[in-house]
């Protein structure tokens, strides 16, 4: 069998096989969690609802869930499945809380991401060591540069993982990671692994601190640590035992402690600071920014194209057939099958996907477009104020 990276993947490649008898060897399972939509509820409470699908002969793990009469109760039962969960057969990483009456999840409503009724809880992540062997600078799509670890490989939530994220300089700092260190890993679901601390005897003989590069390592350009915005000092606590250490952070006046405004922190003095934590390449150019964006694009949450993951856009703009979004709806077969891997159905499919993203709508095209400050929400917001395109970007500030 092929190998996949976690079972969701395995589970979503399988639901993709055109052929139905390859899905069937795969021996997956389903369990309904819910309705989806449903024109008449009968039940007052999500638990009645579950055994009514269960009387439906829909499997709804009835073994998994159970009614708790309080928060108490609720937590009590997170704590007692920590060492249940891994006698089950699949892997897990939480457990949801939910509202039981249905009319109060109506009361309770949503926010633009969450419904405000569930909750998960995530177990703690599972850790590992390895020896930090190198360290790579990646660019992402707003040109902003992330330090990444790399080591020999560990198994880790049950993948193999040989490169951690470092997050930022300043976390660099914090941990004071050096190459040859001792480094643990931790790795959460579906989240890149990252490092979390180091083991290493800080008095013995080691490498010098890891420093930012000088210029962009995909494109030489320059590199600039971002600014605080208009009218904003960067400021952050000058007690390195404070929590808020190494937390840059910005305002129009400076406070005078630590934790005023926030509560947070300590009452030890701040200090000025010369620029906000991240380091960006500024060549517009850049085509490790180009490939991030155009990845960020075709995403699921964004145009949604399938089969334009990071292989194929890596190789549309290695070739110069995409240097911006609007040379993607411009590609043909002559293109396309000269890339790797690509004969005539590929071809056609990928055609067709992006074809299809046409239909996506305002708010999800203003969102791929990946403008900072720009999200779901404020998308939504842009969406709902204007018809299209062309009048937000003929609309004054
Ligand atoms: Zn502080
Ligand atoms: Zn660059």
């Amino acid at each position: 069998l092929e190998q996949f990276a976690n079972p969701r993947n395995a589970t979503a490649g399988t639901l993709k096989q055109l052929d139905p008898k390859i899905a069937a060897e795969r021996g997956l399972a389903f369990i309904a969690h819910g309705l989806g939509d449903i024109s008449q509820v009968h039940d007052a409470t999500a638990s009645q609802l579950m055994a009514r699908i269960e009387g439906w002969g829909i499997p709804a793990g009835r073994d998994d869930w159970r009614v708790c009469k309080n928060i108490d109760e609720a937590i009590r039962r997170v704590e007692s499945w920590l060492a249940e969960r891994t006698a089950v057969d699949y892997p897990t990483d939480g457990m949801v809380i939910k509202v039981d009456e249905l009319f109060l999840r109506e009361q309770l409503g949503a926010t633009s991401k969450y419904p405000r009724w569930c909750i998960a809880y995530k177990y703690e992540a599972e850790r590992g060591v390895a020896v930090l062997k190198g360290r790579t600078f990646q660019v992402g799509r707003t040109g902003n540069i992330t330090p990444v670890a790399h080591f020999d490989p560990i198994p880790l939530s049950g993948t193999m993982v040989s490169n951690a994220s470092l997050h930022n300089f300043d976390e660099i700092e914090r941990l004071d990671v050096r190459l040859g260190d001792k480094i643990v890993v931790e790795k959460a679901g579906e989240i890149i692994p990252q490092v979390v601390s180091i083991q290493t005897d800080k008095d013995a003989m080691r490498q010098g601190p890891i420093t930012p590069p000088d210029s962009c390592p995909e494109c030489s350009g320059v590199l600039e640590w971002d600014a605080p915005k208009a009218g904003h000092t960067a400021f952050r606590c000058t007690n390195q035992e404070c929590e808020l250490y190494f937390q840059r952070r910005q305002r129009i006046k400076l406070p005078q402690t630590c934790m005023m405004e926030t509560g947070r922190g300590c009452d030890g003095p701040v200090e000025v600071v010369d620029h906000m934590v991240e380091l960006r390449c500024m060549n517009p150019e850049c085509p490790a920014q180009l490939r991030e964006r155009v990845v960020f694009f075709a995403g699921r949450n964004q145009m949604d194209i399938e089969n334009l993951g990071p292989a194929v856009v890596n190789q549309l703009v290695d070739k110069g057939f995409v240097s911006h979004f609007a040379d993607l709806y411009e590609l043909d077969e002559i293109k396309l099958m000269q890339l790797e891997g690509f004969a005539a159905k590929s071809t056609y499919n990928l055609l067709e996907a992006i074809q299809a993203s046409k239909d996506r709508g305002l708010v999800r095209l203003l969102t791929a477009l990946g403008i900072r400050h720009v999200g779901g929400r404020a998308a939504e917001v842009l969406a709902g104020e204007f018809d299209d395109i062309d009048s937000i970007a003929a609309a004054s500030v």
